[in-house]
């Protein structure tokens, strides 16, 4: 790209930030998307895509360059705790698939290839400048690049969103979590989630012949102990998935990374929209964030895409705000079952009945799938099933 002018500068080549430079490239815009770091990317994620992430994957053009063999399907969630108690559910919607990330980022670079008007960089780091009607200045590699939007797609650490005056409070309770790939069969057609006293761990297949595992816990600091001895000991409090891991040789290394929750004043400003993590991440334990992010580009997309072919200035935060407006009520309805399942993992107790309760009620546990992923609306919550559940919930 050799103008220096461009429509949409795209900054971190992570799902969103890929999704976004595929909507706006294939849009007829000028877009960058600049990722810091080397490409195909890798990130700690637990690597479980859900069913309506699977729909905008496919909807981007991305699906048809994944490698079968670096997925694997998964028909729904299975809760298990230490004490026994089991509960599943599979999703109305069809099944999600475990996709390792190196995977999923290959095969969005692939797809990204095919479009002309998008350029996608790999190791290059963006340092972003002044902001004016026209647009904002952005330095990669030395060059001094404007546009007129400024997509901030950098991850739930947004540098993006502190330089435009976004960064919300973060709490004070904070959890983090270590991720690691293991090499054997997947023993479950299920996302299994396994909860302990103080942290969860979910596996999920993502290959003919890997899983990843991913811990979660609350502290007040990541633990300074390295990956490897920090994925063992916090395995050690799963007795049942330790048996499941029997033998299995780790595939990668295992790594670290929190804290996880952190917020966003607004995920809009002057010339700026925030997508996926960087717009506010609050947990990863109801492991949706891909497609929460994807969902939110398609948003973005629909409500500022043809604003920007007939304007040559750069969009105003109120010309942005139908974006704000149209993701406000999927983030808002996932982040309340998020806030719900977080609850009970501070409330062992609660989180034992709660899965007890839940594998009597399949049809209200897959009704949370779905709400959780935005494919129902929370008003249509099955009033019935969740009195009983309540009352499951208060007399054990
Ligand atoms: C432990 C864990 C488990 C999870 N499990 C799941 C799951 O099972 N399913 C699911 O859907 N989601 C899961 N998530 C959430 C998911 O990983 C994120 O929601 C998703 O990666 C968000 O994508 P993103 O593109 O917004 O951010 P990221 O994937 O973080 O990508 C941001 C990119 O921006 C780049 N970047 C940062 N700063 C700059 C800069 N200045 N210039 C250029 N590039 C920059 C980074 O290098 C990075 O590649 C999990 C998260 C965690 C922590």
């Amino acid at each position: 790209m050799s103008s220096s002018a461009i429509d949409v500068l795209v900054v971190g080549g992570g799902p969103a930030g890929m999704a976004a430079g595929i909507a706006f490239g294939r849009g007829g815009l000028r877009t960058l998307v600049c990722e810091r770091g080397p490409l195909p990317a890798d990130k700690p994620c637990g690597e479980g895509v859900m069913p309506t992430g699977l729909q905008y994957l496919e909807r981007l053009g991305v699906s048809a360059f994944l490698n079968q063999n670096h997925t694997r399907p998964f028909t729904g969630v299975h809760y298990l705790s230490t004490a026994g108690a089991g509960a599943s559910a599979r999703f109305a919607e069809g099944p999600g698939q475990g996709i390792r990330r190196t995977e999923l980022s290959r095969a969005f670079c692939e797809r990204a290839r095919k479009i002309d008007g998008l350029e996608v960089r790999p190791r290059t780091p963006v340092t972003l400048g002044a902001r004016g009607p026209d647009g904002a200045e952005a330095w990669l590699d030395g060059r001094r690049v404007t546009a007129r939007l400024i997509v901030g797609a950098d991850g739930f650490r947004s540098e993006v969103r502190r330089w435009a005056g976004l960064q919300g409070v973060c709490p004070r309770r904070r959890r983090f979590a270590v991720q690691q790939h293991f090499r054997c069969q997947p023993w479950s057609e299920y996302v299994e989630v396994h909860w302990a006293e103080d942290a969860e761990v979910y596996v999920t297949p993502c290959g003919r012949e890997e899983v990843g595992v991913a811990v979660l816990w609350a502290a007040e600091k990541k633990k300074s102990v390295g990956g490897q001895r920090l994925m063992a000991s916090m395995l050690s409090r799963f007795p049942r998935l330790s048996a499941s891991l029997q033998g299995a040789e780790p595939s990668a290394e295992a790594r670290a990374i929190g804290p996880m929750h952190q917020v966003a004043r607004s995920p809009v400003s002057d010339g700026v929209a925030l997508v996926g993590d960087a717009s506010g991440y609050l947990d990863a334990i109801t492991g949706e964030g891909i497609s929460l992010a994807l969902a939110q580009v398609q948003a973005l997309y629909d409500s500022i895409g043809s604003w920007m072919l007939s304007n040559s200035s750069a969009p105003s935060a109120r010309e942005l705000q139908g974006y704000s407006r149209r993701i406000s009520g999927m983030v808002r309805q996932h982040q309340r079952i998020t806030r719900l399942v977080l609850f009970l993992s501070r409330n062992p107790r609660l989180a034992e009945r709660a899965i007890r309760g839940l594998a009597r009620q399949p049809e209200l546990f897959r009704w949370l799938l779905s709400a959780n992923m935005g494919a129902v609306s929370a008003a249509s919550f099955p009033r019935l099933e969740v009195m009983r559940l309540a009352t499951a919930l208060v007399l054990g």
